[in-house]
């Protein structure tokens, strides 16, 4: 073990536009007799995070996403997985004051926009000084690590059969529950990766040109995000949660929503290949107050659901074509407890790209930033 290293506890810390991600190192036991005096204080924090699951009103820890015998500057030991909406940094202040965080830490590696604008926040509350990191270069250490030490993290959707989707001009798109069900989880070998887009679908969307592991730049983006889907889904459908959002569209049909191309053409528009199912127009349908008058929650949040994952495709299709790239890793929170999503952007990238786009997933959804973080401990 380095005994340059930076005192425990270790934290990184990603504070989101909408969520607030918190990565935690917890020191192997046998580490911790050998080389920490451990002080009570630490103790009780140690404790604390590892034996909840639930802290406070908001705060969850993902246990399922929990990694064993992690290496990170000499030291091995647990990542833990923490995560709290971004409305309530205040209320986490006053829980780490109350543990005793105050005596201890006294800076903390962080990303995401919110290390700005609470900087001063942490100062006060908690005599925690911000080292801040830029959000972009801490995912791709974050995403680059945790593929490294986990053999299971990245996995793509594998359609029925694995034929080529594009096989017929017109298949149908799968957005019928029994076509979406066919698609299955497989893992992926990401061991050489370059190049790869990488889309972050977070509260909005970054996408990057990722050439080497130091060597990326961002592409493109777009403002019609994951805190879209969730903002218009509260209108719509008078929801409160992302949790909640994600169940009714996972019941509802957004062909009652949508104008197809069927509902256009009576049939295929075979010459140029778009098959009936196809949405040719998002939220088409919605202008008849007939129809308005008939729609249901559950399919204006599907509708929203495939409008912006769509979308999304479609530019993340365009940069990856653009720039020769044929693999595209999608990750960020949207993506959490959604895998309609996942299956939806695994059949527009092979679609429309006729087989040569392959669409990859990462285990660990929207932690990477903050894992990014906590590896700065190792410069
Ligand atoms: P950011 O860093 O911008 O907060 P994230 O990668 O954390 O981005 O993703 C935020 C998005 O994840 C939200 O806009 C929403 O679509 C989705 N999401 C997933 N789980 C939740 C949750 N528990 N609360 C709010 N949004 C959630």
């Amino acid at each position: 073990p380095d005994i340059d290293a930076p005192a425990m506890p270790w934290f990184g810390m990603d504070i989101g536009g909408t969520l607030t991600k918190l990565v935690y190192f917890e020191p192997r036991e046998t580490n911790r007799r050998e080389i920490d005096k451990e002080t009570e204080v630490l103790k009780n924090i140690r404790r604390y995070l590892t034996r909840n699951s639930a802290y406070g009103k908001t705060g969850r820890r993902d246990v399922h996403l929990q990694m064993e015998n992690v290496k990170i500057r000499g030291r091995r030991g647990t990542l833990h997985f923490i995560r709290f909406p971004t409305s309530e940094v205040g209320a986490f202040l006053q829980l780490a004051r109350s543990k005793g965080m105050a005596d201890l830490v006294n800076t903390i590696y962080a990303t995401g926009g919110g290390a700005y604008k609470f900087e001063e926040d942490f100062i006060k509350e908690v005599n925690m000084r911000l080292e801040k990191l830029d959000e972009l270069d801490a995912l791709i250490a974050g995403v680059l690590y945790v593929d490294s030490m986990n053999a299971q993290e990245c996995y793509y959707w594998a359609p029925p059969d694995e034929l080529p989707v594009h096989q017929h001009a017109t298949d149908s798109p799968p957005y019928s529950e029994a076509a979406l069900s066919l698609y299955v989880r497989k893992p992926y070998d990401f061991s050489s990766p370059y190049p790869f887009l990488l889309v972050n679908i977070g509260s909005g969307v970054s996408m990057l040109v990722v050439n080497a592991p130091d060597d990326y730049y961002r592409v493109s983006g777009t403002s019609l995000g994951g805190g879209t889907f969730l903002g218009l889904c509260c209108l719509l459908t008078g929801c409160s949660s992302f949790e909640e959002a994600i169940s009714l569209a996972a019941s509802g049909d957004n062909t009652t929503v949508d104008k197809l191309v069927r509902d256009i053409y009576g049939g295929d528009y075979a010459r140029f290949g778009l098959p009936a199912d196809l949405v040719a127009s998002s939220f088409g349908q919605m202008a008849s107050a007939e129809r308005r008058a008939k729609v249901s929650r559950e399919d204006l949040a599907r509708a929203t659901l495939v409008t912006i994952t769509n979308n999304i495709g479609s530019i993340a299709r365009l940069c990856a074509s653009n720039e020769n790239i044929e693999r595209v890793v999608f990750c960020g929170n949207f993506l959490r407890v959604n895998p309609l999503s996942m299956k939806l952007l695994s059949y527009a990238m092979s679609y429309w790209s006729r087989g040569a786009l392959k669409a990859l997933f990462l285990e660990h959804e929207g932690y990477f930033g903050a894992v990014g973080c906590l590896l700065h401990l190792d410069l």
